[in-house]
């Protein structure tokens, strides 16, 4: 069977995922998209040589009778409504991060897909399928380490422009980290708190960078995970997991080493959509064979989504008040706890 999908929103993650459905990944074939720029639509459909339909709209492309599935990839703000329209029609729906821009939002999806009475959303936190953090789960859950008891982080980008403000080092970088980490240690948060060592002097105006966010697990697990999107040389990311009897660490992302001018180095990526290409490939193969062997998507829930925002709230409270801020989240319902949250690869 061929998982037939609806392309909202085909930017640059939008055009990404067309490319790995189109010439990398099994059981998925694009049939229609749409943008709010449908130029962009069109040239999407040109460039992959797309037998695909151009729609005016989200609700319009989630109504047409060959769509199984959708993939959300349009701005942030324009989500919720794409899932809530594909919920109600009983379509499938990968949501790019975030699954809505309040907790509100985030919500009403969830609400919305228990009604329905089975799970239709995956949300696109792929790090829970890069390899690296798979083998750091596997460590951590086997007790290799003992118990969990500290998480050193960093998520370093080389540059960024002036748009980039500080809020958004947590909606768009700390937020795959919020996600990947509680899902690691299998614990929800309990508080935030961000703090701003010296600015950076290639940090713009308005942008306050670097940033340390600590977050504090239920079972008192203390994660710190820096942020600096103006670190020059690089996208790197970094996790150690220290632990009672040991410590795992986040392999390097594999580089040749080179001995040359009297230096022994290895190259380190700029590019962030270099970081995770197996991961991504990997969480849509998983949406597509989850959906057609056990009739639902197995990766993170629209509760996932949920708990990231309300975590990533919680941060740019604390980014505002300067204090320690609570975590406050909903009983997680069992519709939810059924769920095979691990990846495998
Ligand atoms: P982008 O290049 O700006 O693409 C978004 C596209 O959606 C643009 O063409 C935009 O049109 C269009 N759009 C906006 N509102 C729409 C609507 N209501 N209906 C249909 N199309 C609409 O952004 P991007 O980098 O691809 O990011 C898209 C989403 O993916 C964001 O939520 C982002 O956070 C997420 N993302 C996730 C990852 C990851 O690592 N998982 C990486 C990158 C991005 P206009 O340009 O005309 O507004």
């Amino acid at each position: 069977m061929t998982l037939n999908i609806g392309v909202i929103g085909t930017g640059a993650i939008g055009r990404e995922h067309i490319k790995r459905i189109t010439n990398t990944l099994s059981g998925g074939k694009i049939v229609a998209v749409t943008d709010v720029n449908q130029e962009s639509a069109k040239q999407a459909v040109e460039q992959y040589g797309l037998d695909a339909a151009v729609y005016p709209d989200d609700v319009s492309l989630v109504a047409a009778n060959d769509v199984d599935a959708v993939f959300v990839t349009s701005w942030g703000p324009a989500h919720e409504a794409s899932v809530l329209a594909a919920i109600a029609a009983g379509k499938y729906v990968f949501c790019e991060k975030p699954l809505a821009t309040t907790a509100e939002g985030c919500m009403r999806i969830v609400e919305a897909e228990m009604k329905h009475g089975k799970r239709l959303v995956q949300v696109g936190f792929m790090r829970r399928y890069d390899s690296g953090y798979v083998q750091l789960k596997e460590a951590i859950d086997n007790k290799f380490i003992g118990e969990p008891l500290l998480i050193h982080c960093a998520h370093r980008n080389p540059e960024v422009n002036e748009m980039y403000t500080t809020d958004m080092a947590i909606s768009d970088t700390l937020v795959h980290e919020i996600d990947v980490l509680h899902w690691l240690v299998d614990d929800d948060y309990k508080s935030v708190q961000v703090l701003f060592p010296r600015k950076s002097k290639y940090a713009h105006d308005n942008l306050r960078d670097p940033q340390i966010v600590i977050l504090e697990t239920h079972s008192g697990i203390i994660i710190n995970v820096e942020i600096s999107v103006n670190c020059q040389y690089g996208y790197d990311i970094q996790c150690e997991v220290v632990g009672e009897d040991g410590i795992v660490k986040l392999p390097e992302f594999q580089s040749i080493t080179y001995r040359k001018n009297a230096t022994l180095g290895s190259n380190i990526l700029v590019d962030w959509k270099q970081r995770f290409l197996d991961a991504y490939d990997a969480e849509l193969q998983d949406f597509m064979d989850s959906i057609k062997t056990t009739g639902e998507p197995n990766g993170p829930t629209a509760w996932d989504g949920y708990i990231a925002q309300v975590t990533a709230d919680a941060c740019v409270k604390s980014q505002q008040s300067g204090g320690k801020e609570e975590v406050v989240l909903a009983d997680k319902p069992d519709f939810y706890k059924k769920g095979l949250e691990t990846a495998s690869l």
